[in-house]
């Protein structure tokens, strides 16, 4: 019997029946990426499996873009039971699914897939991943509240525009470098907006504006939650995202940075007196959503939290 791989090719996976043959567990789950050696998912779902008796594990599958089709292909006859989808495939997957939720459907993007049968059914979990690691951070749903979110250009940006508009969020200012990009955003959601239930105040309930101090303090006293879907805050000289001293104590403020684990945004922040929460948890509930899709049954969270924790930790 052997351990996996830390990373497999297409090659191996064309010839699954005799590459895994001798793993000491079947490879049933896997993550497909170009690269994908960075990728933690492994040790986050690797536990979550065990903690839950699956008797199978998840591993990495290293893609190229011209490889793709043939590789979901290739998955149908091979015993896997579900993917994740990251860099640079998640749109090309959008197109190739036979089928997906409506989430995803809205986002135009797909980070999860499950094999069933030959139907290849597309989740796009980073969405509810965010909406779920929301709640657990501040005990408060995205309905309940009025969002700035920044970075609206980006692919985590649009999940997460989606979902506050899916969920009927009181109110959601898209901010973007790009503003053009923002706006398009803004027709897209429009439709979602209409919710009979929700009285119209004295400002939108959804704009778009520049990624400009001065735009945004228009706003910010509007605001309950700031979600930074940006790469700002990766690096230590980063800009600010939001310039510090628009930071008000009632501010929840999200960044789906998670690396460093206290960025600038977050430190502004919680120097205002707001309170603020990194993108760890993002990422957790996306894998756990991931697993109750392929699985349908609830993930073993804790678990699979300490596993993302220890490799992070490495
Ligand atoms: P992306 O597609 O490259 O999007 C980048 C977005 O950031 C765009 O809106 C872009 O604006 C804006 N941006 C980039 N550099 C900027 C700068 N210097 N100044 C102002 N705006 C800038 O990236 P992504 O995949 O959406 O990821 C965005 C962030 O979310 C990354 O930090 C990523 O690590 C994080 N993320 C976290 C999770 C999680 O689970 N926690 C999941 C997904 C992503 P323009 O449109 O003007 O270019």
């Amino acid at each position: 019997m052997a351990e996996a791989k830390d990373v497999y090719t297409f090659a191996d996976l064309k010839d699954w029946a005799a590459v895994a043959v001798d793993l000491d567990l079947p490879a049933r789950f896997s993550v497909f990426g170009d690269p994908v050696n960075h990728s933690r998912s492994p040790q986050m779902h690797n536990r979550g499996l065990k903690a839950a008796g699956v008797g199978s594990q998840y591993v990495r599958l290293h893609i190229l873009p011209e490889e793709l089709d043939d590789a979901l292909d290739a998955l149908k006859g091979a015993g896997f039971i579900g993917i994740n989808v990251t860099i640079p495939h998640k749109g090309a997957v959008f197109e190739a699914v036979d089928d997906m939720t409506e989430v995803a459907r809205r986002i135009g993007a797909v980070n999860t897939v499950a094999i069933d049968g030959d139907q290849l059914i597309g989740h796009n979990t980073d969405a509810p991943g965010m909406k779920r690691a929301i709640r657990e951070e501040f005990s408060i749903d995205l309905t309940d509240l009025r969002i700035m979110l920044i970075g609206a250009g980006g692919g985590a940006g649009k999940a997460a525009a989606v979902q506050c508009a899916m969920d009927q969020c009181e109110r959601l200012v898209l901010v973007n470098r790009t503003v053009e990009k923002a706006e398009a955003l803004v027709a897209d959601l429009d439709d979602l907006f209409v919710d009979p239930d929700k009285l119209e105040g004295p400002v939108d309930r959804l704009v778009a504006i520049p990624w400009e101090e001065k735009a945004m303090e228009r706003e910010l006293d509007q605001i309950d939650l700031i979600i930074n879907a940006t790469s700002v805050g990766m690096k230590r000289t980063d800009p600010e995202v939001v310039p510090s001293h628009l930071i008000r104590p009632h501010h929840l403020v999200y960044d789906m940075v998670y690396a460093p684990a206290r960025t600038r945004l977050m430190a502004d922040a919680e120097a205002a007196g707001a309170r603020a929460a990194n993108g760890l948890g993002m990422l957790l509930w996306q894998g756990a959503l991931s697993f109750e899709f392929w699985l349908n049954e609830e993930a073993p969270i804790e678990a699979m939290r300490e596993g993302l924790l220890a490799c992070l930790n490495e």
